[in-house]
């Protein structure tokens, strides 16, 4: 400041002793001329200098700050330190924000900010897939403009933030279950939350089906046991209708004894998310095995062949793979009406994989049930099923048993013309020696 001041009273002086020694030389209108010119040249020298600072702020760059001198240059220096302190703290909290906004993006959740009038402020893009929303376009626009579900609307009415809402069929396709809740947040403002639930509906709604199911095969047996008991107990029989009661409530009885069966060895391949063990399973003992189960079985109703074309072996865990391969053997005996073929072959494809396939000439399966007939308790014949002991598990088994040792099955079939089931095995899961 006295830095300053001092230049101010040197200029003034040396005005003033200009102007008073050519007041004397020249008279009084020379020195206030000289007077005037000599205090005009500091106001000239800040006129340019002013000049150059509106042209820096205009400019907006800290580089193109003006050099100066005395003065000028102290204050376009300082001027300088302060601008790029600014905006190196402008820049921190843009990077901040910056990685705030990358963080909410890699939430699988939809988040949507809301003003105090339910105005959209900013979403995510997992938000604008969930809701059909295109923040460039409905930014500011209120949310129940764009989420027009009652149940949607009456939530948000209702201010009762303290529960989330479910919301069905949402998403591009109409496919999509969110559980949406508001959380209130700052001055008045809001944080809608979406979380995507479809896959947990899912297996609760599965879950459901499968009590139904389970409990409805269950019943029936029962049921029909029940009938027969008070029959035999309030009816005076005679012994040979009491054992024709008695066989068929055993018939009843082994029914639900293979459901129960069934679910069990179910509940342990689900239970079991591993890959089956790699031990070596001599596929013409098997072989031998599963032809005996099913000359049994078709008690010399069909015509049954047998055809083991490879030495190879299968990887794996053999009561797994018995439990597989005879299910697709005793369902084509099953279904396949007497005096049909039956025919059965282990062998290498053209691509290396080991195959087990299962041929009937029964009556055939209609495309449409093709991509459910692994689903459990899916029967197309549900009679036949019943009739011939099925519990409608066999192939949600096979199918589990297949994923374990990372095979295939595939099914190709035409009504009236057969069946063909066809379970491929990779070629890690073959063997050609005993290791
Ligand atoms: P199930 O115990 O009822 O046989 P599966 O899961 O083994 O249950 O089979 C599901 C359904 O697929 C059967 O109910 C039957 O309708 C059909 N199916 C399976 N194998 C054959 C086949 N070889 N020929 C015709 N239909 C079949």
């Amino acid at each position: 400041m006295i830095y300053f001041f001092g230049r101010f009273v040197v200029i003034l002086a040396l005005a003033a002793s200009l102007a008073w020694l050519s007041m004397r030389q020249w008279g009084v209108l020379a020195g206030y001329l000289v007077g005037f010119l000599v205090l005009s040249i500091p106001l000239i020298y800040s006129y340019v200098n002013l000049a150059r600072l509106i042209k820096f702020i205009s400019l907006d760059r800290v580089e193109s700050l003006p050099g100066s001198s005395g003065a000028w240059d102290e204050a376009f220096s300082r001027l300088e330190k302060h601008v790029r302190t600014m905006k190196l703290q402008v820049r921190t909290i843009e990077k901040q924000h910056e990685r705030f906004i990358e963080a909410f993006q890699a939430s699988p959740n939809g988040i949507i900010m809301l003003d105090d009038v339910d105005q959209i402020e900013w979403c995510n893009s997992i938000a604008e897939y969930f809701f059909g929303i295109a923040i460039q376009r409905d930014a500011q626009q209120r949310i129940n403009y764009l989420i027009r579900r009652p149940e949607f609307i009456r939530y948000l009415n209702d201010r009762l933030f303290d529960e989330p809402l479910l919301i069905e069929q949402m998403g591009p396709n109409g496919n999509l279950s969110l559980l949406v809740q508001i959380f209130p947040f700052a001055e008045n403002r809001r944080l809608l939350l979406a979380q995507d639930v479809t896959d947990l509906r899912k297996a609760e709604a599965m879950r459901r089906d499968f009590v139904a199911n389970v409990s409805h095969e269950m019943r029936t047996p029962l049921t029909v046991m029940m009938g027969f008991l008070e029959t035999v107990q309030t009816l005076d029989l005679d012994q040979a209708q009491k054992d024709e009661y008695l066989g068929l409530m055993m018939t009843q009885g082994k029914r639900m004894k293979s459901l129960v069966e069934d679910l069990l060895t179910l509940a342990n391949l689900e239970a079991n998310s591993q890959p089956a063990s790699m031990t070596i399973v001599p596929m013409k003992s098997i072989f031998a095995l599963l032809k005996d189960e099913a000359m049994a079985l078709s008690n010399g109703a069909h015509q049954l062949n047998f055809q083991c074309d490879t030495d190879h072996f299968i990887l794996g865990e053999e009561r797994e793979l018995i439990s597989a391969m005879s299910n697709l053997i005793s369902n084509a005996i099953r279904y396949t009406p007497a005096g049909g073929a039956i025919k059965v072959i282990w062998h290498l494809n053209h691509d290396g994989l080991g195959e087990f396939i299962v041929q009937d000439t029964g009556p055939g399966i209609s495309p449409e049930h093709l991509p459910r007939l692994t689903e459990r308790f899916y029967r197309v014949d549900r009679s036949r099923s019943r009739e011939t002991g099925g519990t409608g598990l066999g192939l949600a088994i096979v199918k589990h048993i297949a994923t374990r040792h990372q095979a295939t099955l595939q099914i190709d079939s035409k009504i009236g013309e057969g069946s063909v089931f066809r379970l491929q095995f990779p070629n890690t899961r073959i063997s050609s020696e005993l290791i």
